[in-house]
């Protein structure tokens, strides 16, 4: 089966508006008929299809260029159909919904026969979020399905906080993209796998492990995977081992006190451009003033680290936008503080590689 052909993809804009518009009941009616429709979450913008049909699976693998061994997220909108995906589901999937559902967190737990190999990366575990948008779960009522959704972008791309990031990745090869707007937190979601003795962190997110094990009343651990800084352990969620969010450029992050990192950066910059790249800096909107020196080109806020979300909402899109302007050099501030600031790390230091500067 051919699923790369050409298609026109129809753009529609919903909002909290016109839910219950002839636009969203016919993006429901193309779910159920197997296509695939782009649509927003509250984290980033998920690439939709039946998750109980193999053959709308292997068309998202398509669309995104995805290696088929790197499950995909179901998507659901009421508890209940915990039951239809998993089995064996433990007493913590409870607690942890009740806390966070709607909303940011995705729990691994064993895959019922419902679920396809094909929709769990031949699997037999399943990731199953309820997430907190309400075009999201508009969209699942409405096809009558569960949908299985990767994040909408071309694998190894930023993945999309709006819907024309969608549009420049994927315009042609699906059905629809629902246009609602930007999201809100605009990283992933945060992985738990319920299936071990102990529950266990595989990709952090806005749900931070300590909100996790306040709910539990356990200990929660971060899978050692991820924390590795290379590639010596592996790590369990199959997608966390891909080159993710590459920027063309090569992006180097500099840690450090607030001057002497400004002064690293201001120097290495320098350096680039005498050496004629084209160059950009992501700082903290605190910072923006340190590297007006008339050298440094292409400074972009990327929020601030008193309001995490300010940082992680638009990080993403920063990252795309220093590709559309060609930057070859990206220096970043590190974001390491707070909450997210590990979350916003995991992705910032995975898109430079592991090219940490300390200073
Ligand atoms: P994305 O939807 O693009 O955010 O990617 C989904 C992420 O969930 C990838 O990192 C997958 O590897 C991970 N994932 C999905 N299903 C499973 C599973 N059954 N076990 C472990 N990780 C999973
Ligand atoms: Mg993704």
């Amino acid at each position: 089966m051919l699923y790369n052909r050409r298609m026109e993809t129809q753009i529609i804009k919903i909002n909290k508006e016109n839910l219950d518009s002839i636009e969203m009941d016919e993006a429901g009616k193309l779910i159920a008929a197997g296509e695939l429709v782009a649509f927003p979450t509250e984290t980033v913008y998920g690439l939709g299809g039946d998750a109980l049909d193999p053959e709308a699976a292997h068309k998202i693998y398509a669309a995104k260029g995805r290696p088929s061994d790197n499950p995909l997220i179901v998507h659901i909108a009421e508890y209940e159909d915990m039951y239809r995906v998993g089995r064996n589901i433990p007493p913590q999937a409870k607690l942890l919904a009740d806390a966070f559902w709607p909303g940011p967190l995705t729990m691994i737990v064993e895959k019922s026969d419902n679920v396809p190999y094909a929709t769990t990366g031949g699997m037999d575990t399943v990731a199953v979020r309820m997430p907190n948008h309400p075009v999201a779960l508009a969209l699942i009522r409405k096809s009558g399905c569960l949908i299985a959704a990767p994040s909408a972008n071309t694998s190894g791309r930023p993945s999309p906080s709006k819907a024309s990031h969608v549009a420049e990745d994927l315009s042609g090869k699906i059905a629809m993209i629902i246009d609602g707007g930007e999201v809100s937190i605009g990283i992933e979601s945060t992985i738990i796998d319920l299936t071990e003795k102990t529950p266990m962190v595989l990709r952090p997110g806005y749900i931070t492990p300590k909100m996790l094990s306040d709910v539990l009343g356990e200990e929660v651990i971060i899978d050692p995977g991820i924390i590795a800084a290379d590639d010596t352990k592996k790590p369990k969620a199959p997608g966390m081992k891909y080159t993710h969010y590459a920027p063309k450029g090569k992006l180097t992050i500099v840690e450090g006190s607030r001057e002497d990192v400004a002064a690293k950066i201001r120097s290495l910059v320098a350096e680039k451009k005498a050496e004629g790249y084209k160059t950009a800096v992501l700082c903290d909107t605190d910072n923006v003033k340190l590297y007006d020196d008339g050298v440094c080109e292409n400074v972009f806020d990327a929020g601030t680290k008193r309001n995490e979300i300010t940082v992680s909402a638009g990080l993403y899109s920063l990252l795309r936008t220093c590709d559309d302007i060609g930057a070859q050099y990206m220096y970043s501030e590190s974001f390491e503080e707070g909450d997210m600031g590990y979350a916003i790390m995991n992705r910032l230091i995975k898109a430079a590689g592991h090219r940490i500067i300390k200073v």
